[in-house]
């Protein structure tokens, strides 16, 4: 296969910039990566690793000569990394990022990069832990790759990028970021922020429970809340970066959540029954 790009930065070497790094690395072996991360223990890590070819000390120097430039920090990290290394971009090159909602982020890349190409992503992949030593090259197979370009953007750029996480696995889709932020404010952040909650609740009840939350958590609590470990910095981005959309779907949510309290406090188990039975069959039919 002829290499889509001849050389690729990666900014942010975590989870999600470490498995990008090593599926490169598998099915695009000709690339040049280059990577910069802000925390000197993960370049370090990286080197040792060897996750890129050349882990730079800044920025700007890690996307110099680059043809794409992926931005894999934390979403309100985005604007002041897109700053720091704007006057080094080499003309021409497609700048992306992987945060985990869109609009918000695409508007932030569009006022921090004037006139340079940009197509924002979310591999809709992930687990609950992070940094380098989390991520790994198959993290992508089979899994969606969403591309929110935005209007106008050419077509060949957006190919190119289909293309390119294609090579990587994924399955691609292309949508309006407002859309994207809707769906993934229902399918993702609302039963993260679902989760975080209950443990909340659970670990304020250990007073009156005396661990016994913890000691008898093995059942639907531990596999419930198996995200409610993910990283706080990222979930605290999300939230504030998809207000609206997450303020709306927990208000749909709650809506349906004192409808289910008012079934439960008047007995009405054939309301019960046949919401279980509705939401059972749904489930099921999601592999
Ligand atoms: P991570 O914590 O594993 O990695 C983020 C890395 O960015 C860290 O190594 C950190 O040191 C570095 N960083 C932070 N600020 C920086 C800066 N100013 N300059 C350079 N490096 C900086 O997190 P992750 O899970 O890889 O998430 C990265 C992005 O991917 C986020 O925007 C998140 O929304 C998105 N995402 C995450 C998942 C997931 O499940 N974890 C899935 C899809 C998308």
């Amino acid at each position: 296969m002829i290499p889509l790009f001849s050389s690729v930065t990666i900014i942010g070497l975590g989870l999600i910039g470490s498995s990008i790094a090593r599926a490169i690395r598998l099915h695009m072996p000709d690339v040049r990566l280059s990577g910069y991360d802000a925390s000197a223990t993960v370049r370090a890590r990286a080197a040792e690793l060897s996750l890129v070819d050349d882990v730079a000390e800044r920025a700007g120097t890690a996307v110099r000569g680059s043809e794409l430039v992926i931005l894999c920090v934390p979403i309100g990290a985005m604007a002041s990394v897109a700053d720091s290394f704007k006057t080094d971009l080499a003309a021409n090159a497609i700048v992306s990022d992987v945060g985990s909602s869109k609009a918000s982020v695409a508007a932030i890349l569009r006022e921090a990069l004037p006139g340079v190409h940009i197509v924002p992503a979310h591999p809709v992949a992930g687990t609950e832990n992070s940094g380098p030593d989390a991520g790994f090259s198959s993290l992508f197979q089979g899994r969606w790759c969403i591309l929110t370009p935005p209007e106008g953007t050419d077509s060949d750029i957006v190919d190119k990028m289909s293309q390119f996480w294609r090579g990587l696995g994924a399955n691609v889709e292309i949508m309006a970021a407002e859309h994207h932020d809707l769906v993934l404010a229902v399918t993702s952040h609302l039963p993260h922020l679902i989760a975080y909650t209950i443990v909340g609740t659970a670990a304020d009840m250990e007073q009156v429970t005396r661990g016994e939350v913890i000691k008898f958590s093995a059942g639907g609590f531990r596999d419930f809340t198996r995200i409610a470990a993910s990283d706080p910095t990222m979930w605290r981005d999300i939230f504030l970066s998809n207000r609206d959309a997450v303020l709306e779907m927990l208000q749909r949510f709650t809506e349906d959540l004192t409808a289910l309290q008012r079934a439960i406090r008047w007995g009405d188990g054939t309301k019960l029954f046949d919401l279980f039975s509705r939401t059972r069959s749904i489930r099921r039919s999601i592999i």
